[in-house]
């Protein structure tokens, strides 16, 4: 696996490739990677020739007072997952390779003025998608890949980014892949590793809730407001846990609905002490 840490390492090795004739997936990454990240690889694997992945926490999605200096880090064993999955090369830039104003910013975001990115996890964290779609922007731009590829666990981000490509013409086919969850149902995230052993355990009223909120859509309930308070009560009634949203809306314009019809997406991001952690289904997936 080719390991490469400036752009225009990644840009010679795409050209070659291109003379070959063959195609390329990117997985955007922050690192840290785990089986969900993995799964993302496998899925590239299975449909381009060639697969990048970037390894980079990007300072322009977190706000004020966020995690980004506590954001694990663990390039090496992120390496080995990635070549024991088959990726072809890892970008793992500085942050002044991809941001070369200095300071981690930029004066060009790229920014979708809709409601999409302002509901949901949008509400705290209002830069946040801002900054997902400048860096994934760049990324494109970047990797030029025929494919990309993005897990439904940040179904929002999933989403915007389709959004994003259609309204800018990357011409770039965006994949969403199944949330994968550990065997007791938590979803798999980088951040589950700040939870302690108590936290850990609490932490497993997202995916029951989201488990209790399917089994209530597969009995006939399509009132939106019903199957969210039976969610919300379940998770308060975690006393580690603290509901920063339980939503149900439009799977495109991240809009409130109140009928549970397919498409719809139900999400939630829940406090385990310090830790927000997120989790979602969409209904007749
Ligand atoms: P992150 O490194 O957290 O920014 O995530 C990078 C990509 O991996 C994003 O497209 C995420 O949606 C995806 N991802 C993270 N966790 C999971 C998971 N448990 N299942 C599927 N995809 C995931």
């Amino acid at each position: 696996m080719i390991i490469a840490n400036t752009i225009e390492e990644v840009r010679a090795q795409v050209r070659e490739w291109r003379k070959e004739g063959l195609t390329i997936g990117l997985v955007p990454t922050m690192g840290y990677l785990h089986e969900g990240h993995a799964s993302l690889v496998d899925k590239a694997v299975t449909e381009c020739d060639r697969v990048v992945a970037s390894d980079f926490v990007n300072p322009t999605q977190f706000g004020p007072g966020e995690d980004l200096e506590a954001y694990p880090r663990d390039f090496e064993r992120d390496c080995a997952l990635l070549e024991a999955h088959g990726c072809d090369m890892v970008f793992h830039p500085e942050v002044d390779e991809m941001y070369p104003q200095g300071g981690g910013t930029t004066d060009t975001f790229i920014e979708i003025l809709s409601e999409m990115p302002k509901q949901l996890c949008g509400v705290t964290r209002p830069i946040h998608f801002r900054g997902v779609c400048t860096v994934v922007g760049k990324l494109f731009n970047i990797v030029t890949p025929d494919k990309a590829f993005f897990g439904q666990k940040d179904a929002q981000q999933l989403a915007i980014i389709k959004h994003m490509v259609r309204d800018l013409n990357f011409g770039i086919e965006i994949i969403g892949c199944p949330i994968v969850r550990e065997e007791d149902g938590l979803a798999i995230s980088s951040r589950n590793t700040y939870l302690n052993p108590e936290e850990r355990k609490a932490a497993l009223t997202l995916s029951q809730s989201v488990k209790l909120a399917k089994d209530m859509v597969a009995g006939g309930e399509r009132d939106s407001k019903t199957v969210l308070e039976a969610m919300r009560a379940h998770i308060e009634a975690e006393p580690l846990a603290r509901i920063d949203y339980v939503s149900a809306v439009d799977g495109i314009t991240m809009l409130p609905v109140s009928e549970l019809s397919d498409g719809v997406l139900v999400a939630m991001a829940v406090y385990i002490g310090k830790t927000r952690l997120i989790d979602n289904f969409t209904v007749g997936e």
